[in-house]
């Protein structure tokens, strides 16, 4: 893909230096006829001449362009997609999820952000196989993406590690309703098992969460996050906890 996108300027400079000669060729051979035929051109034969050299040129010209141009429009787009979303689980990536997350907190609403890592992940890859292992990644980022609600930002930002961001109401128990959200997914995941070639297997997962404070960073809210990741893995795993 590379490669064609750094070869479209040149193959664009190639039919642009195509088309220019071919305009010239047409008009210095149009002319080098006019006088060798006896008695000259017709005022009309030139006019035909004139509009018949750029009819058959620019047309095919211009279609070239536009196709072309539609051609990097689309490598662009796909560039684009690739550098936001994970290939393996089709979820926004670590940088996608950043960069949203960061403008949701500068917007002033309060966010909870969820930290999910599949527990024990290197057990399953030993005993699926990476593809066995890499099939319970896309398992587990169905389940987490069903259960997030529409506005949320669901992301895998590491190898077994995925990430929510879910805005909270004001008011009432947002938090609760947050934290409900989360158990569901943490029960799905426990409760659904994979089938894959080299057997079932089932999986958990240990959740961090943290909720927003006026003017919070995101790296800041990311380390508690953590910090209640660290604690629900040492508390058993398979659990939610909450940063203080
Ligand atoms: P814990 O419960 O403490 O989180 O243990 P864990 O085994 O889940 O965590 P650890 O960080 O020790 O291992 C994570 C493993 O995830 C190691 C790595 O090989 C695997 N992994 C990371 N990315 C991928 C991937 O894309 N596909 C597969 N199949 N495995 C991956
Ligand atoms: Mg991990
Ligand atoms: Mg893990």
């Amino acid at each position: 893909m590379a490669w064609k996108i750094t070869s479209s300027p040149a193959r664009m400079l190639i039919a642009g230096i195509l088309v220019v000669g071919l305009s010239i060729g047409c008009s210095l051979a149009a002319t080098h006829a006019s006088f060798q035929t006896d008695g000259g051109v017709s005022y009309e034969h030139a006019m035909l001449i004139a509009f018949c050299i750029p009819a058959a040129v620019a047309p095919p010209s211009f279609i070239y362009f536009i196709w072309t141009a539609r051609r990097m429009e689309r490598l662009n787009q796909q560039l684009n997609l690739l550098a936001r979303q994970d290939s393996l689980t089709k979820l926004d990536n670590r940088r996608a999820f950043v960069e949203q997350a960061t403008a949701q907190l500068e917007s002033g609403t309060v966010q909870m952000l969820v930290m999910v890592d599949i527990d024990h992940f290197k057990h399953i890859n030993d005993s699926l196989g990476h593809s066995g292992g890499d099939l319970a990644l896309q398992h587990a980022a169905a389940i987490i993406a069903a259960a997030a609600p529409g506005d949320a930002l669901v992301a895998r930002i590491g190898g077994e590690e995925f990430g929510l961001l879910l805005p909270l109401q004001q008011g009432g128990d947002a938090c609760s309703d947050g934290e409900a959200v989360v158990e569901v997914i943490r029960q799905r995941l426990e409760a659904l098992p994979l089938i894959t070639p080299a057997g079932l297997t089932r999986m958990t997962a240990s959740f961090g969460i943290a909720v927003s404070r006026l003017g919070e960073s995101l790296d800041h809210l990311f380390a508690r996050a953590d910090r209640a990741l660290y604690d629900a893995k040492n508390a058993g795993r398979n659990q939610l906890a909450v940063a203080s």
